[in-house]
C-alpha cells in the first residue's frame, strides 16, 4: 500500500497516517516530494485495507502495490533521489565520478593515485580494503589498516571515501572510517547483510550480482531500504556471459531500464565490466550517454604490478582524459531548456 498524501497535507495529517500504519503493526516509510509527500508501508502479509486511509484529512490516495517492489518505485517517488555521500551527491545535475585502485595496497599508492583523483575535480574516491577474491591465496585487502589509510585520504584531500564490506564486522568499520558501503557483485543477495546495512545510516553503493536480473538487484536495494536506509545507488558493473573478449557483458540498457521504474540513481562500472584497459574507455563514455548518473573506475599507476585487478586499471592520464570526455558528454544530455534561453 502507497498513501499519497495532498500537496497541502499538514505534519499533523501525515502524522496520523503514520500512527495508523503503526496501530496497525506495519512500518510507515515515509517519502517527502518535490511536489507531495508519499508513505510507503511495509511489514503487511497480504492486502491492507484502503479504508483505514482514504478518507483521512490530508489523504489524496491510497494506492495498492501490484508489483514486487515498493520503496525503491518512482511510484512512491516520481522525482529522482538525490543521495548524499559526504559532502557530495549522486544522483544530482553533476556526474559522479568515483576512482580510485580495486585495492588499497600501500599509503604511497593510494595517496598518489588520490592526488590525481582529487586534482581532476572528482568528489568520490574508491579502494578496496576488504577484497572479494575468487582465490583465497590471493590478496584479500588490508583491513582496518587499508580503511585508515582512506580515512587520511578523506582528511587531507577532501575525497568521500567508496569502500566495500563484505560482512558485519567490515559494514562496522566502513561506517567508522568511509562516508558509502560498497556492496559487491557477489554479495547482492546476501539478505542478512543487505539488512544489516539497511540498519546503518551510511548511504550504500549496491552493485548488481553477477547473475542477477533487474528485478532481483532492485529486490536487493528494498531489503536495505525496508530497514529504514533509503540512501542507496545500484551500479550496473557487467553480468556473466559467454564471450571471452570482456571479464563480463556490461549490460548498459539495465540503466534506462532502471530508470524507468526507480528513483534511486544507477551508476556504471566499466572497469569490472569489461575487465580490460582498452575497453574502461569506450564503455565509461557510452554508460554516461545513456544515462548513468555516475562512474566507478579502477585507477593504478603502475597497473603490471597492482596486487588486483590490473588488466583493468586505468593510468592516471587515461583516466584524466576519460573524465574530462564523459563531462562533456553528460552536458550534451543536459535538458535543453536549462542551456538555452528562449
Ligand atoms: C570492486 O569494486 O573492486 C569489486 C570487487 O567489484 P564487484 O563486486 O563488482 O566485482
Ligand atoms: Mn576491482
Amino acid at each position: 500500500m502507497l498513501i499519497v498524501m495532498k500537496p497541502t497535507a499538514t505534519e499533523a495529517e501525515i502524522d496520523r497516517v503514520l500512527e495508523i500504519v503503526e496501530t496497525l503493526g506495519f512500518r510507515p516509510h515515509i517519502m517527502p516530494g518535490a511536489s507531495r509527500t508519499a508513505i510507503g508501508i511495509t511489514g503487511n502479509r497480504g492486502a491492507v485495507d484502503r479504508a483505514h486511509f482514504e478518507n483521512l484529512p490530508g489523504v489524496s490516495d491510497a494506492i495498492r502495490v501490484t508489483k514486487p517492489y515498493k520503496l525503491v518505485s518512482k511510484d512512491l517517488r516520481p522525482e529522482r533521489s538525490v543521495i548524499k555521500v559526504g559532502n557530495g551527491e549522486i544522483g544530482g545535475d553533476e556526474l559522479a565520478m568515483i576512482a580510485g585502485p580495486c585495492a588499497v595496497e600501500n599509503p604511497d599508492q593510494v595517496f598518489e593515485i588520490a592526488q590525481v583523483v582529487a586534482a581532476s575535480g572528482a568528489k568520490f574516491f574508491r579502494g578496496g580494503a576488504f577484497k572479494p577474491r575468487t582465490s583465497p591465496y590471493a590478496f584479500q585487502g588490508k583491513g582496518e589498516e587499508g580503511l585508515k589509510i582512506l580515512a587520511e585520504v578523506r582528511d587531507q584531500f577532501g575525497l568521500n571515501i567508496v569502500t566495500e564490506a563484505m560482512d558485519e564486522h567490515g559494514v562496522d568499520m566502513v561506517n567508522k572510517y568511509g562516508d558509502c558501503i560498497q556492496i559487491g557483485a557477489r554479495n547482492m543477495q546476501n539478505f542478512s547483510l543487505l539488512k544489516y546495512v539497511g540498519k546503518t545510516r551510511m548511504p550504500v553503493l549496491l552493485k548488481r550480482g553477477l547473475s542477477a536480473t533487474l528485478d532481483e538487484l532492485l529486490l536487493a536495494a528494498e531489503y536495505i531500504m525496508a530497514e529504514g536506509n533509503y540512501d542507496v545507488i545500484l551500479c550496473e558493473r557487467g553480468i556473466r556471459s559467454f564471450g571471452s573478449h570482456a571479464r563480463n557483458t556490461l549490460d548498459l540498457s539495465v540503466v534506462p531500464a532502471l530508470h524507468k521504474i526507480t528513483h534511486l540513481p544507477v551508476i556504471v562500472d566499466p572497469s569490472h565490466g569489461t575487465g580490460r584497459n582498452y575497453l574502461v574507455d569506450p564503455l565509461a563514455r557510452a554508460g554516461i550517454a545513456v544515462g548513468a548518473d555516475g562512474l566507478i573506475i579502477e585507477v593504478h599507476p603502475c597497473p603490471e604490478e597492482a596486487l588486483c585487478d590490473g588488466a583493468q586499471a586505468l593510468l592516471p592520464n587515461q583516466y584524466l582524459e576519460l573524465y574530462e570526455q564523459v563531462k562533456a558528454i553528460r552536458k550534451v544530455l543536459t535538458p535543453v531548456a536549462e542551456t538555452v534561453s528562449v
